[in-house]
């Protein structure tokens, strides 16, 4: 049975499922409330989903498996917004049977321990209490959201493509993409350029401005604050570090979620740190400065 797109974008998790009389299949969930009995194997739908989206699993985990430091386990990315985190939700009856349903990272509205050991809540009102514990759980829904970040960058960076950024190879094919640009209220690229209320941010910049203007307002051991150093250095840990577009409206403010989001898993400091020593240690000014 293949679904259609527009049906697997509604899709909030599926799971390992066993029904008397018709054998062992899958439950899936949907955004409306709605659950479903698939006859289908966990291993077989998963594949069916990345072809629906052009994406090569083997290849996802071989590029992004080492910076999470996992491959087992692994998320399974259909785009940077559509994310499933593996979770355990039974115990196998048989060795070789899953034990691990898949959950859309942006559709769990709630993970609490109650009822133990863990217990989500899904769009759509669903509830399903897993056998792992909380901790477990953070853990997976942690890395996931790396991977996101990681996706989201390569999503920009297609946005960005024609001022020649990366593209990678498993861009998704056209219509899925268009499908998630409405479904999430984002413009493309061609929508961009007519729509000059809109405006493109490297997150990163302003982040970096901020962190180095603290370091420099506590600095006591004479780092130099000319413009050329200053925008040496900004210029040099932005090259260290990963960027993170947004689109705002113009003049809008940036997201402070978004802010605190990269400083939870990017470490600014350290980077604008490095790139101070090394300015200091061969400054461009000229001398009378
Ligand atoms: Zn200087």
């Amino acid at each position: 049975m293949h679904l259609p797109l527009s049906e697997i974008l509604e899709i909030v998790a599926f799971t390992p499922a066993y029904q008397d009389g018709a054998g062992s299949g899958l439950t899936v969930y949907y955004r409306d409330g709605t659950v479903r009995w698939l006859s289908r194997g966990l291993k077989g739908f998963i594949q069916q989903l990345a072809r629906s989206f052009s994406v090569n699993l083997a290849e996802m985990k071989k590029n992004f498996g080492p910076l999470l430091g996992q491959v087992n386990l692994f998320p399974l990315a259909l785009g940077p917004f559509l994310l499933f985190v593996p979770l355990k939700i039974q115990k196998p009856r048989l060795p070789g049977d899953p034990a691990y349903g898949y959950f859309k990272l942006r559709s769990l509205q709630q993970v609490s321990d109650e009822p133990a050991p863990c217990t989500v809540m899904l769009d759509g009102g669903h509830i399903l209490t897993l056998r792992q514990s909380l901790r477990a759980v953070r853990s997976r829904l942690r890395t996931a959201r790396r991977l996101e970040l990681m996706l989201m960058e390569q999503y920009c960076a297609i946005i960005g493509s024609s001022a020649g950024f990366f593209v990678p190879q498993q861009a998704l094919p056209a219509k899925a993409w268009q499908e998630i640009h409405r479904l999430q209220g984002i413009k493309t690229s061609n929508e961009l350029e007519e729509d000059n209320a809109l405006e493109l941010h490297n997150l990163m910049e302003k982040i970096v401005e901020q962190r180095l203007d603290e370091i420099l307002a506590k600095d006591k051991s004479g780092l130099c604050r000319c413009g050329q150093c200053r925008l040496d250095v900004t210029a040099l840990a932005l090259n260290n570090l990963p960027s993170r577009y947004v689109v705002t409206e113009r003049g809008e403010a940036y997201s402070k979620a978004n802010i605190l989001e990269i400083q939870l898993y990017v470490d600014v400091v350290s980077a604008v740190t490095k790139a101070l020593q090394v300015v200091h240690r061969k400054p461009r000014h000229s001398a009378e400065q």
